[in-house]
């Protein structure tokens, strides 16, 4: 769901992108506020009115969640982190830290600030909305910013909720951070709260589509899901950091990795590789230069009666950026680049020569390994 979107515009030197997401939502919003919020709020205005009011509305609300991540991601800025970009996706927006913050202080400050901004916020809306309604606004601008005030409280208390990732987790992980001493029992602990309330939201989902809420019953399994999976990613990356630290990739890297010849052809690398190595990736090498890797959805694309024929060299994937790695980079960076290409085996690289093979299976297998030597 992350990393693709459309580039936007940049705000204060933060590039904003679109998840393809927000245009499903997008819709949704306007749909569900043209007939059923406003005309609920006010009677007997056109449809046209409402519908324009909804496309008001929901761009009001784009702005609120931009504004709300811009909070952030200042704070941080304040800080010294630093912040990609902001990605408004399905239900909110963003702030893709490059790397997680380094005190509970810098933490606390930085999630508490986009909910505070939402509060401010929808304040300032409230007193436009006052503002309106004494000087005689017509009652459909009255209730578009009446709108965007109840919206942004929604923005603020729903994130506050603690549950981390969200903002309140954030919150709830700094201060047990702050008085524990130790950030992966802070993160474990704000982790599970994100855990149960995820499962909590999606029982509570299937629960109003039986009963007939069908569409906002999906919302509550959609959010329920991708809190409870986020809280999982969040653990797991603090489980990481905790035992690997910033020790390099080459530690823990399998050097030697079998590797084949371009000119190699594909019946042999079947034969002779796979259905002997039993590995699902194996780099190509010309000379001691590292050209690419090949894997079994290579393979696929070949007619089996061109496998005699065809050279490994011709199928491969070339090195890239996504599936290369230098030995001297922290494991913490191995599995940001993991996530961030989703191929969960990187070619270990120095210069032009590949040097050792890391893999997210002997990653889960080393912290398994650790896990049952302490305890
Ligand atoms: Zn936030």
């Amino acid at each position: 769901m992350f990393g693709s979107g459309i580039k936007l515009f940049s705000i204060l030197g933060f590039e904003v992108k679109l998840d393809f997401s927000w245009i499903f939502i997008a819709a949704l919003i306007v749909w569900s506020l043209a007939t059923g919020y406003f005309p609920r709020q006010i009677e007997g205005l056109s449809a046209d009115t409402y519908w324009t009011m909804a496309v008001i509305g929901m761009f009001g609300l784009f702005f609120s969640v931009i504004f709300h991540e811009l909070a952030h991601s200042l704070v941080a800025r304040l800080y010294g982190l630093k912040i990609k970009g902001i990605t408004l996706f399905i239900f909110g927006g963003m702030a893709e830290m490059a790397n997680e913050p380094e005190n509970p202080t810098t933490e606390f400050m930085m999630a508490i600030a986009g909910p505070l901004g939402s509060f401010v916020l929808a304040g300032v809306f409230y007193l436009v909305m006052l503002m309106g309604d004494a000087v005689g606004a017509g009652s459909a601008i009255v209730a578009v910013f009446g709108y965007l005030a109840f919206i942004n409280t929604v923005l603020a208390v729903f994130n506050l909720i603690p549950a981390f990732p969200m903002d309140g987790g954030r919150v709830l992980r700094a201060i047990l951070w702050h008085y524990m001493g130790d950030m992966a029992r802070a993160t474990h602990i704000a982790a599970r709260g994100g855990h149960f309330f995820g499962i909590g939201l999606i029982v509570m989902g299937i629960a109003s589509v039986v009963t007939g809420n069908f569409v906002s019953g999906m919302w509550m399994v959609l959010i329920g899901m991708f809190v409870q999976r986020a809280a999982a990613s969040a653990d797991f990356r603090s489980d990481v950091h905790s035992m690997f630290g910033n020790q390099p990739v080459r530690q823990f890297m399998v050097t030697n990795p079998v590797a084949l010849k371009a000119d190699v052809n594909v019946q042999v690398l079947v034969d002779e590789y796979f259905f002997h190595f039993y590995h699902d990736m194996f780099p190509v090498t010309d000379g001691n230069k590292l050209v690419g890797c090949v894997t079994v959805r290579d393979v696929k694309k070949v007619p089996r009666n061109k496998w005699q024929t065809t050279a490994v060299g011709t199928i491969i994937t070339p090195r890239s950026r996504e599936n290369t790695i230098s030995g001297d980079v922290t494991m913490m960076d191995a599995l940001t680049l993991m996530g961030r290409a989703n191929n969960g085996r990187l070619m270990v690289v120095q210069g032009e020569q590949l040097v050792g093979i890391v893999t997210l299976k002997d990653l889960l297998g080393i912290i398994t390994l650790k896990n049952q030597l302490q305890s």
